[in-house]
């Protein structure tokens, strides 16, 4: 089994201060979003955005100075599983999100893509435009693996971009997510997927218990909170309903690395923080095989018979104790 539906206590849940300290409130620009207008298809629907943070603990982020995945987490659905048993490697991890199925059936073991199936288990965003080719749909990210997984299939996603270059994994970073909030405030795609790379950097420099991971987390954080401010605004003019998820492909070795199978290099987490997710649920039965059909459910597309994972639960919580806590200590 890949799922591990081990429990695991949020020490952040208890560290009520980083809650509520320091969320970002500058609003994003809105271009060209007509008040009232909607998706194509009418109203009904959610849109998301996936953020996906390479190489990322969620141990690591609770412990980091990083008010916008705390608060995201505080505001919604989260938890930590194990992939084990699956590549620790960003090209397979990367598929299993974008196609909901394990790489027994997509076929990515590394990251030369030799193998992939995505012609029998086709990526959400040629999904997406299978059913919807109205529907706009875009991949904006950091490294160039994504935008392999997002040009496969036909149709294939609207918008594909991988950021040229930017000197620095910190600032590339910041270019990809400037290019997500543009896309979001302009265009107000029905599904955007960003994968950001500067903790994976840091954690194949320093290792997770080195000098630079904690800073990588702490910078890839404010990156987070453009675009979630960009989310907000958006909803906030338009009304449209938008979830925010957030997840990783893989762990890190304390002193650096992955690709292995032990417990560290295998630790995932996924963030669900929009409409009808409860503030502060932590269900530990989540997975990275629960992004895409997460994506299509918010659409109101149908569900493939053969994904691996499941929508994330909305509606009343399934855990946990802290949660009396938490809600308690937040105010807006
Ligand atoms: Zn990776």
């Amino acid at each position: 089994m890949i799922k591990n539906n081990t429990p695991k206590a949020l020490s952040l849940l208890l560290a009520a201060g980083a809650l509520t300290a320091g969320v970002a409130t500058a609003s994003a620009g809105i271009a060209g979003a007509a008040p009232g207008s909607s998706a194509p298809d009418g109203s009904g629907i959610t849109k998301t955005v996936v953020i996906g943070l390479d190489g990322t603990m969620l141990d690591q982020v609770e412990a980091a100075d990083a008010p916008n995945l705390h608060r995201l987490i505080a505001e919604g659905t989260s938890g930590q599983s194990s992939i084990l048993g699956h590549p620790t490697i960003s090209g397979p991890s990367w598929s299993t999100i974008l196609t909901g199925v394990w790489h027994t059936k997509h076929g990515v073991v590394d990251n030369t893509f030799t193998g992939s199936n995505y012609e029998q288990y086709p990526s959400a965003f040629t999904r997406i435009e299978t059913a919807k080719p109205e529907m706009r749909t875009a991949a904006i990210s950091t490294w160039g693996g994504i935008a392999t997984i997002a040009g496969s299939g036909t149709p294939k996603a609207d918008v594909v971009v991988t950021t040229p270059g930017a000197g620095s994994g910190a600032a590339t970073d910041a270019a990809t997510a400037d290019a997500v909030v543009n896309e979001i405030a302009s265009n107000g795609p029905e599904f955007v997927f960003t994968q950001l790379d500067q903790v994976d950097g840091a954690g194949h420099s320093s290792g997770t218990a080195g000098s630079e991971y904690r800073p990588s987390l702490e910078r890839v954080d404010v990156e987070v909170g453009k675009i979630v401010d960009a989310v907000d605004a958006r909803s906030k003019a338009t009304g449209e309903k938008w979830t925010i998820l957030v997840t990783s492909d893989h762990g890190h070795k304390p002193n650096g690395g992955h690709g292995g199978q032990s417990e560290a290099e295998g630790v995932t987490f996924v963030i669900a923080r929009g409409a009808g997710y409860q503030a502060g649920v932590v269900d530990d039965t989540l997975t990275i095989a629960d992004i895409t059909p997460t994506v299509l459910d918010n659409l109101g597309l149908d569900q493939p018979a053969d994904l691996d994972g499941t929508p994330i639960e909305k509606g009343a919580p399934t855990a946990t104790g802290s949660l009396g806590l938490l809600t308690g200590s937040l105010g807006n």
